[in-house]
Formats: structure tokens, C-alpha cells, sequence
């Protein structure tokens, strides 16, 4: 291998990192949700072809996109949402990179049809790899952006090949817009598959957090959850949390759910100020607590939380699909849930007990 350094070529540095943000459909799924969410959606909806492989589309009725925005909106690196580096200790959408589209761009055929909340007519779009505009026309559409992604990974054989269990794709999709749709009372939200127009998730603006928890778990785990009351710390920083989760019954009873296959993914749902994450030091305390008072076969408990953590403490800047978040007093403000948690728990445990010998 010679060792002569040089630059990279721009196509070439924008297609690693592209694959860095955009791994399979639902990266691309969740990115154009939280758009949709950051434009003031009500209303959600998702249509797939080939589990996204083929084709995503999503149609919002948000605040549309203006006209002067189209030639910088599939660029990397460039957002309405952010300023100035400074700005990301108050960051209140879940946008903040500008890289999304950008990366969907350069990896997929992308057409965008847009009407901006004070113009008269909409806009149809359509995009190169590179993002540059390659054709504009005039159109009738209601309020809101719809975007047509084509071909994901066309350009990217090795991801496609890597990606072949498909069938593992779409149950990540249905989850991840069921868990969108659980911390996000208000906004209807519907998946169809275009291939045989079959509705795989559906819930309206008014649905409750019953129903919706019911929509990712099954409609018997109802009588089982427990609100957790609003905790607060404000000098770790922890503003609000709050949240539902399964009683001990739940636990005991539901190694009838163990046959119908629900991953323990699906049963801890977490959002730090709104973003939907993956956070081990929450789920292992969580474990813990309910571990005390469980026999071993005992299945996994469904805690759903929506943590409201003071944005200054919290970095969203360490993982490329913003999966992971980095905040201060993790432990102490994990210890604080998981005490309330407890102590739900005790009170359960001490009603149970005295049933049982009643
Ligand atoms: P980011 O969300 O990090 O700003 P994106 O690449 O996801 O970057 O989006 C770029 C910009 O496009 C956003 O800042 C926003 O102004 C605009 N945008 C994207 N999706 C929508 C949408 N559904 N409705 C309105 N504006 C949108
Ligand atoms: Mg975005």
C-alpha cells in the first residue's frame, strides 16, 4: 500500500458519512418523523415498498417548507435550526446537523412536494445525489411536506447485500413509530405497505397513551400499568419525568406473553427531552428494581419514560444517528426514578402480600 496522503473527493466524503447516519430504513424512518415532528405535525403518515428498501414516503401537514429553502435543503450541514455552536445547550428540536437529507440524498432518489404555510401554491422537487435542485414545478397540495425517498442504498451494494433480513427491518419500523407515537399524544400516526395496502400501524390524533401502549405491546397489558408520578430534582438537572409502567402482576402473568415474542426492546421505551434512546445505565437500574421483587422466570416489566433533563446538561452530540445522549448525574438521576419506582412497587407488593394470605 503506497503511502501517499490525499484528499478526499467531495462525492466520496459525502457517501462515508452518509452511511454513517442513514444504517437502514428506519435511521432514514426516524429522521424524516422528527422532521415532520419539528414542522408542528398533527398528522403522520407513512407508506413503504420492499420494507423502505423500494420506497419511503412521508406526508406531514406541518408548516411546509418555503421556496428559498429549496436549494440548501438536501446540503449537508445546512439547518433552520440552529445558529451558532452555543445554540445546541438549549436545542429544543430534534434536528440540529443538517445532515439528514443531505445523506438520504446521496444514497437514494429523493422527490419532495412541499406547501409553505403562507404560500398559495405547492411545490414538487426533485433532487440529485449531490443535492442540487435537478427539477421544480408548480402543483395543488394541501399544507404540509410530503417526501418521496427511492432506492435506498442503490449506490451502496455492500449495505444493501448486509441488510437481506428484511423481515427484522419492519418490525424496527412498526416499533420505532409506535414508540414515536406513545410519547407523542396528539399527532395521528399511520404505516401502510404499498405492495398489498395493508395498514401495519394506525392510531388517530385523539388515541390515548392506553391505546397507543396497547398498539406496541398487546391489548391485554391495559389493566396492568401504573402512572408514574411527575419527579422532579431540579439541581441534578432532572426538570420532569414522567411516565407509565407495568405493575408486578404483569411480570408474573405475562411469561404468557414470552410465546408471542416481545422483545425486551420493545418493553423499555425511553425519551430524553422528546428524543426516543437507547439508555443502558436507566434499563439496568430499572432491571435491578423490579429484580427485587421477582421470581427469575418472571418476564421483563414495560416502563415507558419521558425524562425532561435541563438541555444544558445533556449532550445530543455523540452518536451520528443520535441514539445515544450523554447527561450529567446519570446514576444519581436514575437512582431518584427508579426510588419512585420502588416504592410503587412496595406499596403493590405489600397489597399482594396481604391478598395472598387473606
Ligand atoms: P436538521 O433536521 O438537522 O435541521 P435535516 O437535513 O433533517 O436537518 O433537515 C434540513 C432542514 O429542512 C430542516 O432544518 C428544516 O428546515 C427543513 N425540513 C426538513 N423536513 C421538513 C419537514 N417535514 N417540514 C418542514 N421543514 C422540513
Ligand atoms: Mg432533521
Amino acid at each position: 500500500m503506497s503511502g501517499i496522503i490525499k484528499q478526499l473527493d467531495k462525492d466520496t466524503i459525502n457517501k462515508i458519512a452518509a452511511g454513517e447516519i442513514i444504517i437502514s430504513p428506519i435511521n432514514c424512518i426516524k429522521e424524516l418523523i422528527e422532521n415532520s415532528i419539528d414542522a408542528g405535525a398533527t398528522k403522520i403518515d407513512l407508506f413503504i415498498q420492499n420494507n423502505g428498501f423500494k420506497m419511503i414516503k412521508i406526508q406531514d401537514n406541518g408548516t411546509g417548507i418555503e421556496k428559498s429553502n429549496f436549494a440548501l435543503l438536501c446540503k449537508r450541514f445546512c439547518t433552520s435550526k440552529i445558529n451558532t455552536y452555543d445554540d445546541l445547550k438549549s436545542i429544543a428540536t430534534f434536528g440540529f446537523r443538517g445532515e439528514a437529507l443531505s445523506s438520504i440524498c446521496t444514497i437514494s432518489n429523493l422527490k419532495m412536494i412541499t406547501k409553505y404555510k403562507d404560500d398559495v401554491i405547492a411545490y414538487e422537487v426533485e433532487y440529485s445525489s449531490n443535492g442540487d435542485v435537478v427539477n421544480k414545478k408548480p402543483l395543488a397540495a394541501n399544507q404540509g411536506t410530503t417526501f418521496v425517498i427511492n432506492d435506498l442504498f442503490y449506490n451502496v451494494p455492500s449495505r444493501l447485500k448486509s441488510l437481506s433480513y428484511t423481515k427484522q427491518e419492519l418490525k424496527k419500523i412498526v416499533d420505532c413509530i409506535s414508540k414515536y407515537a406513545i410519547n407523542n399524544q396528539g399527532i395521528s400516526f399511520s404505516l401502510k405497505r404499498l405492495e398489498d395496502n395493508k395498514m401495519l400501524y394506525s392510531c388517530k390524533e385523539n388515541s390515548t397513551l392506553d391505546d397507543r401502549i396497547r398498539l406496541l405491546i398487546n391489548s391485554s397489558i391495559s389493566k396492568f400499568l401504573i402512572n408514574l408520578e411527575d419527579v422532579h430534582d431540579e439541581d441534578l438537572g432532572l426538570i420532569k419525568c414522567e411516565g407509565i409502567i407495568t405493575n408486578l402482576s404483569y411480570c408474573n402473568e405475562s411469561t404468557q406473553f414470552k410465546k408471542t415474542s416481545i422483545s425486551t426492546n420493545k418493553m423499555m421505551v425511553f425519551f430524553i427531552n422528546n428524543r426516543l434512546i437507547d439508555c443502558e445505565v436507566l434499563r439496568k437500574h430499572i432491571i435491578q428494581t423490579y429484580n427485587a421483587f421477582l421470581p427469575k422466570t418472571a418476564s421483563s416489566p414495560f416502563v415507558y419514560l419521558s425524562l425532561f433533563i435541563n438541555p444544558e446538561n445533556v449532550d445530543v452530540n455523540v452518536h451520528p444517528t443520535k441514539k445515544e445522549v450523554y447527561f450529567i448525574n446519570d446514576e444519581e438521576i436514575c437512582e431518584i426514578i427508579c426510588g419512585n419506582i420502588k416504592s410503587i412497587l412496595q406499596s403493590q407488593d405489600v397489597s399482594r402480600t396481604f391478598q395472598d394470605n387473606t
